[in-house]
C-alpha cells in the first residue's frame, strides 16, 4: 500500500470534505462507512463540490473530478485500513459509536498508526483510552467545509507525544493547514463556545423573539460574521449540534449546556439542515 494512503471513517458531512481535500493533495483516502448507499452519496457529493470549485475558480486549472476521486477508495470493510500511517476519525459524535471503532481500528492499524479524532466535543483523553495507543491518538477539529477551511484546532490528549503532535502538524502543512494547539477539554475552544450560542439562539427561535433570518442578520450585518449561529447550525448539522451539547452537558454537569427542546424536537422530525434539505432554512 503507497505511504499515501490515509484511513477516514466515516463519510458524512466531514469525512467526505476531510477524504475530498486528502485527495486534492495527493493523497489516497480509503474511506469507510457503515453502509454502501452512504458511500455512493458520498462519492457524488465530492464529484458536486469538486465542479463547484472548478466553476469558481472557472481559470480551467482544477484537476478534474474524475481523476481525483480516482485516487479515492470507498469501502465498508475496515481491513482495508491494515498498512495506513494514519487514520482520520468522523463517525457520528456519539462515544459509544466511536469506543467500537477505536476498538476496531487498534485491532487492524499498523502499530506505528495515528489516530486523529475528527470530533467536535468528546475529550481526546476520553478516546484515547479506547484504545492501546493512546500517545498516537490526537484531536484535529477540522472546520466545515474542509477543502475551504485552512486552520484547524489541534489537541493533544494527556498521553499524547511530541512526537504524535508534530507528524500530525506535518500532515496538516502537507494539506495547506495551520493549527492552532489548545488544551484537552470538551467542546475544546470553538465548540464550547459555539455550541452556547447556536443553542442560545435556537431558544430565541423558540420563544418567537425573531426569525432565523433576522437572528442571522443581527450576526452578519451588525457584527460582520460572516455566517449567523442558525445557518451555521444547518450547515454543521441539527443532529450533530444536539450530540454536540449533550456531550458538553454530560461531561461538564453544568446546566447552561442543556439543549433547547426545539433543537430535540427538529432533530426528532428529520430537521438536520443542509444534509437532510430543511432545518431553519430549505434547501432545495
Ligand atoms: P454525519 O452524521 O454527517 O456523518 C457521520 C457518519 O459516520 C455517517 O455517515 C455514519 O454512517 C458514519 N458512521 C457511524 N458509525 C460508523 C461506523 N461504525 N463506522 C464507519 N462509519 C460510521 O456527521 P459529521 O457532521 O460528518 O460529523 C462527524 C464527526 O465530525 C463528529 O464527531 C462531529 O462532531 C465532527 N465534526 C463535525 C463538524 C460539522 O460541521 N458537521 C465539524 C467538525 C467536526
Amino acid at each position: 500500500m503507497s505511504k499515501r494512503s490515509i484511513g477516514v471513517i466515516g463519510a458524512g458531512v466531514m469525512g467526505t470534505g476531510v477524504g475530498q481535500d486528502l485527495a486534492q493533495n495527493g493523497f489516497e483516502p480509503i474511506i469507510v462507512d457503515a453502509t454502501q448507499d452512504v458511500l455512493d452519496k458520498a462519492r457524488r457529493s465530492i464529484r458536486q463540490a469538486i465542479r463547484a470549485q472548478t466553476l469558481m475558480k472557472g481559470d480551467g486549472t482544477s484537476e478534474p473530478a474524475g481523476d481525483v476521486l480516482g485516487r479515492i477508495t470507498f469501502t465498508t470493510d475496515y481491513q482495508a485500513l491494515s498498512a495506513t500511517n494514519f487514520v482520520i476519525e468522523n463517525a457520528t459524535e456519539d462515544a459509544t459509536v466511536k469506543r467500537d471503532i477505536y476498538a476496531e481500528l487498534d485491532r487492524i492499524c499498523p502499530e506505528a498508526c495515528i489516530f486523529i479524532a475528527n470530533t467536535s466535543c468528546i475529550p481526546i483523553t476520553r478516546l484515547g483510552g479506547f484504545t492501546n495507543r493512546p500517545q498516537q491518538v490526537i484531536g484535529v477539529h477540522f472546520m466545515n467545509p474542509v477543502p475551504l477551511k485552512k486552520t484547524v484546532e489541534m489537541i493533544p490528549g494527556v498521553h499524547t507525544t511530541p512526537e504524535t503532535v508534530e507528524k500530525t502538524k506535518a500532515l496538516m502543512a502537507d494539506l495547506g493547514k495551520a493549527c492552532v494547539v489548545v488544551g484537552d477539554s470538551p467542546g475544546f475552544v470553538s465548540n464550547r463556545v459555539l455550541m452556547l450560542t447556536v443553542n442560545e439562539a435556537i431558544f430565541l427561535i423558540q420563544e418567537s423573539v425573531a426569525e432565523p433570518k433576522d437572528v442571522d442578520e443581527v450576526f452578519r450585518a451588525c457584527m460582520g460574521h460572516s455566517m449567523g449561529p442558525l445557518e451555521t447550525a444547518d450547515l454543521i448539522g441539527l443532529d450533530t449540534i444536539l450530540n454536540s451539547l449533550l456531550v458538553l452537558y454530560d461531561y461538564l454537569g453544568d446546566p447552561k449546556f442543556r439543549p433547547c427542546a426545539l433543537l430535540t424536537k427538529m432533530v426528532d422530525a428529520g430537521q438536520l439542515g443542509r444534509k437532510s434539505g430543511q432545518g431553519f432554512y430549505s434547501y432545495a
